[in-house]
């Protein structure tokens, strides 16, 4: 990893410890990339700054973890399932998301997509970012 990857992964962290979810845009293009990157997924320039993201998205496919690879440190979260989340600003990724089960997925499946946002988790002593689902 570059060191400037690093110190844009660093700040990522530091400013999930304020509560806050930073992504980076790009200056060339306008895209918005989540999690933060250092050059545009979309045109591949490096100029890009720090902006503040809502947090709020929509979930668009929902993929239940192996029951092998399931991480024991989201199990206090209750269940989780993976999806293809897409942020109000444009960008789309896989991330974690909270409270869905088998019987929920099938629920969710014939609404896609629908409304999640962004939450701060406490894991290990580091913050991650997961997504919940709006109606709860
Ligand atoms: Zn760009």
């Amino acid at each position: 990893m570059s060191v400037k990857l690093e110190k844009v992964v660093e700040k990522f962290y530091e400013s999930l410890e304020e509560g806050k979810f930073l992504g980076r845009k790009c200056k060339e293009c306008g895209a918005v990339e989540f999690p933060p990157v250092y050059a545009c997924n979309t045109c591949g320039c490096m100029d890009m700054e720090w902006v503040e993201i809502s947090g709020k998205a929509v979930m668009k496919s929902i993929v239940m973890p192996a029951a092998l690879s399931s991480k024991p440190e989201y199990s206090q979260m209750g269940p989780i399932a993976y999806g293809e989340v897409e942020i109000e600003e444009g960008a789309s990724f896989n991330a974690v998301v909270k409270g869905i089960n088998k019987k929920k997925r099938k629920e969710l499946l014939e609404k896609l997509p629908v409304p999640v946002h962004a939450e701060i988790f406490q894991r290990d002593g580091y913050k991650t970012v997961v997504f919940a689902l709006d109606e709860e």
